[in-house]
């Protein structure tokens, strides 16, 4: 039989790698919905190739567009539109798994829809889970969901976990986990340099090729930040039980520590199609598409602890996950918006950490118990940011 896949964000990154695989595999998957933003050049193609149900673009003249050009070819991809499709699409019956790779908060209602409707949910949407924490976890344990992690290094972690683990569980034979991270492309430039860094430098990833928000977050270290809070959340562990790890080459892509000495690693070529196929075939495994890795060419492997006045950003995260509640929500809305205000060329590369540091102050302490206060948190944190761009 079979298995119904919906993509979320079928155009990105993620989306491109997952149907990569997906094409590999035609005997075990069948597309039944595919999502995009705007770039409906590209999910056309997409759909030509894997003739979904139904294709949803968000913008809704574009929607008009693309529905115009399959009447004109006669395909019977159905086109819906607007962000309450994507919400829609992913609880459909005819769904079994849906690949949640939005980027940003964009993608909190689509996947926490197929987290009640208790998909099969493979996770690249991070943010999605920093921002509402327990909420989602706590939805996906409701409805039975599986969740297993895309990102490459808790997809590692997962892969270390003793057989039979599932996401949310705390495993008492873990000692701690060593989330690795590459450093990005500023790992060495010198500090009085990321001044005046271009979005061209920041998105120029030393080693993965991935969507612009990540590559900027990946650059700033936020998106290690994310991390660590999403692995407390996938794994049930505290931070003081999650070291992040430099490491230069990501050939390693995360380790477990057991209390008995035991240190387990994941590693590999760093191509996203490695964990994507993983969590497509699981409990099984099927060819991705990977190089495999050359172990001799791999000549050194190196790791050293970050350096928290290079990366205030992880250290912001830090004190977000500690703070709790609504801190790690306040955290990622500020984070977006000033990442893409950096893209835009609005703030320098140093005004990120600026910014999310003094939203996170303009926020008191308070329970993030509904998916309202989320929602309604998220929506000000923006706006405050914002206005801190505006006003810099
Ligand atoms: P991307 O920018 O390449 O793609 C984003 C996708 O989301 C596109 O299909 C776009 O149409 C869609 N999208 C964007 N804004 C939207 C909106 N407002 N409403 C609906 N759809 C919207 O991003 P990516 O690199 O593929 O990353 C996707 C997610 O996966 C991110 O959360 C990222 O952190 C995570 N992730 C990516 C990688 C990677 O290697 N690219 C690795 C680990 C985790
Ligand atoms: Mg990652």
């Amino acid at each position: 039989m079979k298995k119904g896949l919906c993509i979320l964000g079928a155009t990105g990154s993620i989306g491109i790698s997952t149907l990569d695989v997906v094409a590999r595999h035609p005997e075990h998957y069948r597309v039944v919905a595919l999502t995009a933003q705007h770039n409906i050049n590209l999910l056309y193609q997409q759909c030509l190739q894997f003739y979904p149900d139904y294709a949803v673009v968000v913008d809704k003249d574009k929607a008009l567009i693309l529905q115009q050009r399959f009447a004109d070819i006669g395909c019977k991809t159905q086109v819906l539109a607007g962000a309450e499709a994507l919400a829609q699409v992913a609880s459909l019956p005819e769904i079994d798994t849906v690949m949640a790779a939005i980027v940003g908060a964009a993608g909190l209602l689509p996947t926490l829809s197929a987290a009640k409707a208790g998909k099969t949910i493979l996770l690249a949407n991070k943010e999605a889970l920093v921002m509402s924490g327990d909420i989602f976890m706590h939805a996906v344990s409701e409805s039975g969901a599986l969740l297993l992690p895309i990102d490459s290094e808790h997809n590692a972690i997962f892969q270390c976990m003793p057989s039979g683990y599932s996401s949310g569980q705390r495993s008492p034979e873990v000692r701690r986990i060593l989330l690795t991270a590459s450093g990005g492309p500023f790992r060495q430039t010198p500090l009085d340099q990321l001044v005046t860094v271009t979005p061209e430098q920041a998105v120029a990833h030393p080693k993965w090729e991935m969507g612009r928000k990540i590559s900027v977050d990946s650059a700033t270290m936020m998106n290690k930040g994310l991390e660590v809070i999403e692995a407390c959340l996938l794994f049930s562990l505290p931070t003081e039980m999650i070291q992040v790890v430099i490491h230069p080459q990501s050939i390693i892509h995360s380790m477990v520590d057991y209390t008995d000495g035991s240190v387990l690693a994941q590693m590999g070529n760093p191509d996203m199609r490695t964990p994507i196929a993983y969590a497509l075939a699981y409990p099984q495994r099927f060819e991705s598409g990977v190089t495999p890795l050359d172990i001799f060419a791999v000549k050194q492997m190196d790791f050293e602890p970050p350096n928290l006045d290079r990366f205030p950003c992880l250290r912001l995260a830090y004190q977000a996950v500690k703070a709790g509640g609504i801190m790690p929500t306040v955290l990622n809305a500020a984070n977006e918006i000033a990442v893409e205000a950096f893209l835009q060329r609005r703030i320098r590369f140093t005004d990120i950490a600026r910014i999310i540091e003094t939203s996170l102050t303009q926020f008191s302490a308070q329970a993030a118990d509904s998916l309202e206060v989320v929602l309604q948190i998220n929506q000000q944190a923006r706006i405050a940011a914002e206005q801190l761009i505006v006003s810099l």
